[in-house]
């Protein structure tokens, strides 16, 4: 049974870009003993179950960083500055707290400083705030206080998150559902897969990449050790159940979404095909999207070597690259199903054939 307080313990973990260690570590102590562990020189994971069966290489890919920031600068009063690291909106950062990952091993909470209402100019209440114009506030006075609690330029950040139960739903909001919904799908699968009495007989890899947010660079990089013959990517989405949508294609309660294309990435249609069938077949509720903007870690899987059949499957998440997502626990359970059925699917023969033209 899929366990609530693993994704918990995914979610609060701490996994910028470039440093994603706890996740990592996280996953090795979960799927490292079901196949051989390896890593590419980016810090990627690859855990290959079945290395040496015959039969096309399933992978399955997700990607263990969150949007974070990294240390631009500390002015003279203690004020950490800060740039992005992945896509981040001024109105959802003023006042929030985050944690300073600091180079000499300190974890420093602090906070984003933002003006009261109280000093505003009707101008600037209008206005959304620069990232660039934003400081970290961590109880330093000056910048040499900063320097001996071991902060300097080029230290990551993240934001800090609770994980919690929205009421009596089945819903729970915590940061970085994007994509730790992803990476405890990935265990979940692994673990059935590979605990049942019937595990499969192909080659099933995974993929714990790092810095997707930045530009799928892990993907890039682990995909000339995991070299798949097929991917599939798994992801938290951006739900889109927000006032205001018409054609609504990842609703919170309405299954894990399969994703057919972006502007990064087409899925393979056979894959695509056959992974609908097997949701009919279990009777598992999904999501067709095709979605104008975003993009994901099949950006760099796909076009990998001679390229690679692909699918993108995603449980909706609400509020992403927030410090509040909010995800259906249900979405969840269906997607490991999902996912599970749709490995034991691929057979050599089913492999073959998604690239027989
Ligand atoms: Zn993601």
């Amino acid at each position: 049974m899929p366990s609530i307080e693993l994704l918990e313990e995914l979610a609060l973990a701490a996994g910028p870009p470039g440093s994603e260690g706890e996740v990592r570590n996280i996953v090795r102590r979960e799927i490292g003993n079901f196949g051989t562990v390896s890593h590419d020189a980016l810090g990627s994971m690859i855990v290959e179950a079945n290395g040496d069966a015959p039969g096309g290489r399933i992978v399955l890919d997700a990607h263990l960083d969150e949007v974070g920031f990294i240390v631009s600068a500390i002015d003279e009063e203690g004020r950490i500055l800060f740039l992005p690291l992945g896509g981040w909106w001024g109105h959802v950062l003023l006042a929030q707290r985050v944690e300073v990952m600091a180079t000499e091993g300190a974890r420093l909470h602090g906070v984003i400083g933002c003006k009261p209402p109280h000093f505003l100019t009707p101008r600037e209440r209008e206005r959304v705030v620069k990232l660039e114009s934003m400081y970290i506030d961590i109880g330093a006075s000056t910048r040499a206080e900063v320097e001996d609690l071991g902060v300097g330029v080029g230290d990551p950040i993240v934001p800090l998150g609770l994980f919690s139960r929205l009421g009596e739903s089945d819903r729970y909001c915590c940061k970085a559902f994007d994509d730790r919904v992803g990476v405890g799908l990935l265990i979940e699968v692994f673990r059935d897969l590979f605990t049942s009495d019937d595990p499969p007989a192909s080659p099933v890899i995974a993929v714990l990449a790092v810095q997707e947010e930045i530009g799928c660079r892990g993907a890039a990089t682990a995909s000339y050790i995991s070299q798949p013959d097929v991917a599939i990517i798994l992801e938290g989405i951006p739900a889109d159940d927000i006032p205001g949508t018409k054609q609504r294609q990842g609703v919170l309660g309405k299954g894990p979404q399969i994703r057919f294309s972006d502007p990064t990435a087409l899925s393979n249609r056979s894959l695509v095909k056959l992974t609908k069938e097997v949701a009919r077949r279990e009777g598992i509720p999904c999501q067709i999207a095709v979605r104008k903007s975003g993009g994901t870690d099949a950006k760099s899987v796909h076009i990998h070597g001679r390229g690679v059949p692909t699918v993108v499957i995603g449980i909706p998440a609400r509020n992403i690259h927030t410090h509040s997502s909010v995800i259906h626990w249900p979405d969840y359970l269906e997607g490991v199903r999902l996912v599970t059925a749709l490995v034991r699917e691929l057979t050599p023969q089913k492999v073959a054939g998604l690239t027989e033209y």
